[in-house]
């Protein structure tokens, strides 16, 4: 087999996994794009509104669970006007499989609402419309305005990385950001990534992080940046994401 090209830095010195995180950062992120594409939303969507509803159930809940869901539900529901027009327990019923299903068939009453009375029953496109209605933080925005609108995306000064729970595991993992909270993780990431990068870098790093470095058991041995990862357990590092919750080894 042969071994693969040895990367070096502008000093001429390897990159490896002890480089900096600018210097292994394009490399990890070529190597994502490799193995995983371009990125692709797993959840199932035809318009904005779909998405926004389907970003909606996927917290605290699985894309394969919300898919399932919503291929009924889509069927049912179609306009803002349709979530409103029956009862609060009957929506309840039928995202009831998402959990925490009464929080979010409020949320997604009141966001309908919001969308037919300020933005004449369209799906906002910019990130600061988007957080003004109910249940939308900047991570259910960022995942709509890249998914549904790019165009906006490539011009709204708001306009950020989508930062969930696999992209703050590896995050840290990986060496790029020392902070806990989501917001200041994206500062990060978005000060590190090109602008054109920003939707992507977020899709194959949830990618990886679902099948690959799972949160409790990472799969470092067949882990295609595994020579990059500051964390990697098949060269006996400690893994920089339970360090940060204070339970490294
Ligand atoms: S080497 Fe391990 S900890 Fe690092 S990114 Fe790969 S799977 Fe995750």
């Amino acid at each position: 087999m042969t071994a693969p090209p040895v990367l070096t830095g502008p000093s001429g010195r390897p990159i490896d996994r002890d480089s900096g995180k600018t210097l292994r950062l394009p490399i990890i992120h070529q190597r994502l794009v490799e193995t995983y594409g371009d990125g692709v939303i797993e959840l199932n969507w035809t318009t904005p509104l779909e998405l926004l509803i389907a970003t909606v159930l996927s917290a605290q809940s699985t894309d394969v669970m919300v898919n399932k869901i919503t291929a009924s539900l889509f069927q049912k529901y179609h306009e803002p006007e349709d979530y409103l027009a029956v009862p609060q327990e009957e929506l309840e019923q039928d995202i009831k499989s998402s959990g925490f299903y009464r929080q979010k068939a409020k949320s997604i009453r009141g966001l309908c609402a919001g969308i037919l009375e300020r933005f004449d029953g369209d799906v906002p496109q910019t990130i600061a419309e988007l957080i003004t209605l109910p249940g939308v933080a900047r991570k259910t925005a960022n995942v709509v305005q890249s998914g549904a609108f790019p165009e906006a995306m490539a011009t709204d000064p708001d306009a950020g990385i989508a930062v969930d729970t696999h992209v703050i595991r590896l995050s840290k993992r990986l060496g790029y950001t020392r902070h806990s909270d989501a917001v200041k993780i994206e500062q990060d990431l978005k000060r590190m990534y090109p602008r054109d990068q920003w939707s992507n870098a977020s899709l194959v790093t949830i990618l990886h992080g679902r099948r690959c470095c799972d949160a409790l058991k990472p799969a470092c041995y067949r882990c295609p940046v595994e020579t990059l990862c500051p964390s990697s357990l098949a060269a006996g590092r400690t893994d920089k994401a339970r360090q940060a919750r204070g339970m490294g080894e």
